[in-house]
């Protein structure tokens, strides 16, 4: 990048906030768990929506192709350029005003930057409830939320985040800006544009502002774990948790022994929920709006119907917000400390919720059967019928020798899934490391479907290139 594109650069947003010195780009171009790395070196921050159009502009009548960036938490590589160190960083940390929160009308309008906990708490000190929650709240941004379509904890009640939206303002590849950012419940008036943008991984458009959906605050919530033997009694204790709580139950999480020893050797503070082991466990979360509702002895009838009809081993319920806060961190350390046990090659995928008792015997299988002694971790969503299938390297194996097993791994687990009518990405998106198996879950139609809407928003193939839809496909729809 010459130095006479950075001055026009600098000119627009001021000096500071073009980041020009390595050391201060590098964490732009590194995900967490070190698995996606990039080269740049630009990152622009800019501070407001004018400025983004101001950028955009730039950078599309000058060819420099730009990859957004929130809050780098993204786990399929779409966050982070390539390495030819053309690509420019666009982060949007710096639009991180909460623009108005309308407790009356349960609406919240955001920029981009805001981070998803900073939201949850704003919401909650207006007695409001903003319900998307996911392990990486404390640093993923709403932008990065939108663009990935995040799911997390809640969806079970409050479904993900393109459900929680109701309008957008979005600078287009050629720094148009579309402003859709409308607070409307109802409004059927052609095309809703915003949801082509959620869920696009930055490929679409520079998600700038949103409007959001609050809800009331729950008066009361419930946590609980619950053992059981098998992924057979933990959907038969849905079913029943499900039937008796309706859309009450907020929470259904399936637990694997081996994760929670692995919380309790990494994490710090975990603690043991019960005394004994047991093989499996669903942690489930009641959030009560009604004061006609005594959730606790709703969760106490749940335990004592599952007890008796043979479906759950024992169970401890949350005595206090301290307690119920334990048990989500021990599930959410999941997602984070597999890494101290070596390599792990993850699967985010989904089933129907029947089909999941049967998608994880035959994948448990079928991964020991591929690389014998990898230690299966699956754990997650099962009310969504999402689970993250990961997969730990055998103890003492080399861990560049066990990754290099991925794609080995993959075939097999995302061969079950397809067999078995679910989605190789349930939450996590396509990125570039599913980007070359896409073609083959989708069909034709909906492959040119997609290209068709890059190509018309998109012509030069300047945002984020390469990410969801190959290069290659969109310059040749034959390659597919
Ligand atoms: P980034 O990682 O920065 O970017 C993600 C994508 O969005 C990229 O394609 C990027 O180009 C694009 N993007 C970012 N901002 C914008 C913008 N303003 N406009 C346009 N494009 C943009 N995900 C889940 O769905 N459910 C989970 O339960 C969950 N748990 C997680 C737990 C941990 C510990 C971690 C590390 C991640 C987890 N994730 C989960 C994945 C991740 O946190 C989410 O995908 C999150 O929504 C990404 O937000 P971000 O701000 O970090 O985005």
């Amino acid at each position: 990048m010459g130095d006479a594109i950075i001055a026009q650069f600098k000119e627009l947003i001021g000096a500071q906030n073009c980041l020009t010195e390595a050391a201060d780009i590098a964490p732009y171009c590194r995900e967490w768990r070190d698995k996606f790395f990039g080269s740049c070196n630009l990152v622009l921050k800019p501070a407001s929506t004018a400025e983004v159009s101001d950028v955009m502009k730039l950078a599309y009548e000058k060819n420099i192709a730009i990859v957004p960036q929130g809050g780098n938490t993204g786990l399929v590589g779409a966050q982070i350029t390539d390495d030819s160190a053309d690509q420019v960083v666009l982060s949007l940390e710096r639009l991180n005003a909460i623009r108005t929160l309308d407790a009356e009308s349960n609406v919240a309008i955001v920029e981009a930057g805001v981070i998803l906990e900073t939201l949850q708490q704003a919401a909650d000190e207006s007695d409001r409830l903003f319900p998307l929650s996911l392990g990486a709240q404390g640093s993923c941004q709403i932008g990065g939320n939108l663009s990935a379509n995040a799911g997390g904890t809640n969806v079970l009640a409050y479904g993900n985040m393109r459900d929680l939206v109701l309008g957008l303002e979005v600078v287009l590849p050629d720094g148009r800006i579309f402003n859709g950012l409308r607070s409307l419940r109802k409004d059927n008036t052609g095309y809703d544009l915003k949801h082509l943008f959620i869920g696009a991984e930055g490929t679409l458009g520079v998600i700038t502002a949103a409007s959001l959906k609050l809800y009331p605050k729950p008066r009361e919530q419930q946590v609980a774990v619950f053992a059981v033997d098998d992924p057979e009694m933990a959907l038969e204790l849905f079913q029943l948790a499900r039937g008796d709580a309706g859309q009450m139950m907020t929470g259904f999480e399936l637990m694997p022994r081996i994760g929670v020893d692995f919380t309790l050797k990494h994490g710090e503070g975990i603690r043991d929920p019960l005394e004994e082991p047991h093989p499996w466990y669903c942690l489930i979360e009641l959030s009560i709006g009604s004061k006609a509702v005594n959730g606790r002895a709703l969760i106490e009838s749940i335990f004592e119907e599952a007890f008796e009809a043979g479906l759950v081993r024992d169970a401890v319920l949350a005595e206090s917000q301290q307690q119920a806060d334990d048990f989500w961190r021990l599930r959410h350390g999941m997602s984070e400390i597999q890494k101290f046990e070596g390599g792990s090659i993850k699967h985010d995928i989904s089933v129907p919720v029947k089909s999941i008792p049967a998608f994880l015997a035959r994948a448990i299988a079928a991964s020991e059967e591929t690389i014998p002694g990898c230690r299966p971790v699956p754990f997650g969503h099962m009310g969504d019928g999402n689970i993250h299938f990961n997969i730990s390297q055998p103890v003492g194996a080399d861990r560049e020798a066990f990754l290099a097993r991925w794609t080995d791994l993959s075939t097999v687990i995302h061969g079950i899934v397809k067999d078995m009518n679910g989605s190789i990405s349930a939450e996590h998106g396509i990125g570039t490391l599913k980007r070359d198996e896409l073609p083959s879950v989708k069909d034709r139609v909906e492959m040119d479907l997609m290209i068709g809407i890059k190509t018309l928003l998109d012509p030069k193939g300047l945002l984020n290139p390469d990410k969801v839809l190959s290069v290659t496909a969109l310059k040749n729809n034959s390659d597919l």
